[in-house]
């Protein structure tokens, strides 16, 4: 089993799609073993996206992804993380496979695609400890 590390971006929030892919996490039957709504700040999101931080488009994605609260959830399953990579598809909704979480609630916006991608979710195993624990409290996560 793995744990995986997912943000709900503020375009899911706005957008009111956080059910319609919460629901697709339950149909592929992950387990939620954390969920809560947070304003990040900017340190949280420096640390988060640190190997973006230096970009040129990094001030315009700390705009968006505190333009609403996000929805964080750490989601648990076999193989979880490749598949939810899988589910979620490429970052630029544009290039995003048909059927994916980002072909289909993303923006198709060209100045947009690359940045409101509907949500976040971790690209390895090192990368979801890190992040599960840079989001989550101990207290905060549930077994049942
Ligand atoms: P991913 O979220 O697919 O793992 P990255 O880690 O490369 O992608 O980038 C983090 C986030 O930064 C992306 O999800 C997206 O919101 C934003 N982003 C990435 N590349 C661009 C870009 N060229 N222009 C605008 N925003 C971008």
């Amino acid at each position: 089993m793995e744990r995986t590390l997912i943000l709900l971006k503020p375009d899911a929030v706005t957008k009111g799609v956080c059910g319609t892919v919460i629901a697709r996490f339950d149909e592929a039957g992950f387990t939620i073993r954390g969920c809560k709504m947070m304003e990040l700040s900017s340190e949280i999101l420096r640390d988060h996206y640190a190997h973006i931080a230096d970009k040129p488009f990094y001030p315009e994605v700390e705009k968006f992804m505190q333009s609403a609260p996000v929805i964080a959830l750490v989601l648990e399953g076999k193989d979880i993380i490749n598949r939810m990579r899988d589910m979620l598809g490429v970052t630029d909704c544009l290039q995003a496979a048909p059927g994916t979480i980002r072909a289909e609630l993303g923006s198709k916006e060209a100045g947009k695609s690359k940045m409101c991608n509907i949500a976040h979710a971790s690209d390895s195993r090192e990368a979801a400890e890190t992040e599960v624990a840079r989001f989550f409290e101990e207290g905060e996560l549930f077994e049942y």
